[in-house]
């Protein structure tokens, strides 16, 4: 679930607005507002678009994570997602091939679903 958008390297293009898939963030005067965090799929794709690593989407689909801008700033997150699915400028980089980790909660959760019939 969306966690934070740390502001100093935010520049308001708000590319994430636009992918989210579920409307959770509302364009601001300045930052993009996180208005319906519980509406997060946590599909990363705000994490994987924005081209200043401002956004962190911590794994946990269920629950919101409280975390510290300062402290996710120095922890080597943010960016992380791009990074490992060698998008932008790692896209030759071959350390960093397309990576589906993070995204396993939300598979195990569609398969959950699909095989209690609510897909
Ligand atoms: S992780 Fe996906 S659903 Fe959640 S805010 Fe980002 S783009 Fe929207
Ligand atoms: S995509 Fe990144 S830089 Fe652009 S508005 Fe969203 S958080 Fe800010």
């Amino acid at each position: 679930m969306i966690a934070i958008i740390v502001e100093d390297r935010c520049t308001n293009c708000n590319a994430c607005v636009v992918v989210c898939p579920t409307n959770v963030l509302d364009a601001g005067p300045g930052i993009p507002v996180i208005a319906r965090q519980l509406d997060c799929q946590t599909c990363f794709m705000c994490e994987l678009y924005c081209p200043h690593d401002a956004i962190y989407v911590a794994p946990d689909c269920d629950h919101p994570v409280t975390v510290d801008a300062q402290a996710i700033a120095g922890s080597g997150l943010l960016g992380e997602f791009r990074r490992l699915h060698g998008w932008d400028e790692w896209a030759d980089d071959p350390r960093f091939t397309n990576e589906h980790w993070q995204m396993e909660q939300v598979f195990l959760r569609a398969r959950a679903m699909a095989q209690a019939g609510n897909m």
